[in-house]
């Protein structure tokens, strides 16, 4: 059977307290009836207490945009991961190609928070994508192997991990893989995670993001392989974040 999908929003540097305040009860009122997908907001940190406070007894799920590898310390201005799941906090994404270009995050660091995720009870959804040049080079599948190699720790499990394909040329530009490219990433994925951990590889959910909106989502989410989606525009608007929610 396949995992109940999971769609994700991540609203990266965006929001007030307020602004919070009013998406969370936007969602509520859209949320008429359950959804077979399991949903889930990742607001910036500093919105994390208000986003929990608000999501009391609405049945969506609160995550973080990044976590410290470390449980604690003197890391100016890092998060820990323990800290995220005392917030509320059940997911953290981590490995954002966001992040891996603006702060350097290797495959390594990537896996070290991954692994910080996990120490702290929350699922880690760990992302990867090939650049436009990568892709043009015809590299797509080797480097979304190779970042998959080594951005999943060892203790990854299909209940503490999801892994989200994100092309970096389609974050933020409108612009999609067609479904036929979707599926041939998610296809190679899926291979990769049954070759590493067996049976279990098959349970793992696997997202798509990138330019995802309410008028692609039921062709990207119908396909197989894809278990749900992360989203980033289309999540800051519940008329827009929703419709892709029940595309699921
Ligand atoms: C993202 O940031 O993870 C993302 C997929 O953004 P967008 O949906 O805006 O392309």
């Amino acid at each position: 059977m396949a995992p109940r999908p999971l769609v994700a929003g991540n609203w990266k540097m965006n929001g007030s307290r307020q602004s919070t305040r009013a998406l969370v009860a936007a969602l509520k009122e859209a949320a008429t009836q359950p959804s077979r997908a399991e949903v889930l907001i990742c607001p910036p940190t500093p919105l994390l207490a208000e986003a929990a406070d608000a999501l009391e007894g609405v049945g969506i799920e609160l995550g973080a945009q990044d976590c410290h590898a470390a449980a604690g310390g003197a890391h100016t201005g890092d998060v820990a991961a323990e800290m995220l799941a005392d917030l509320g906090c059940s997911y953290v994404i981590v490995g954002h190609s966001e992040r891996r270009t603006d702060h350097g995050e290797s495959d390594t660091v990537v896996r070290a928070k991954a692994e910080a995720a996990h120490r702290a009870d929350l699922s880690a959804i760990v992302c990867l994508g090939e650049t436009e040049v990568e892709r043009d080079a015809d590299e797509t599948l080797a480097v979304v192997g190779r970042q998959l190699a080594g951005s999943l720790p060892e203790g990854a499990t299909p209940e503490n991990t999801v892994v989200a394909y994100e092309p970096v040329w389609a974050i933020g530009t409108g612009r999609t893989p067609n479904e036929g490219e979707i599926s041939v990433v998610h296809r190679e994925l899926r291979d990769r995670l049954v070759e590493r951990f067996g049976d279990a590889g098959r349970d793992f959910r696997l997202l798509y993001g990138g330019s995802v909106k309410p008028d692609n989502a039921v062709a990207i989410m119908k396909l197989r392989n894809v278990d749900g989606g992360l989203i980033g525009g289309a999540s800051l608007k519940a008329e827009d974040f929703w419709p892709i929610v029940e595309a699921c």
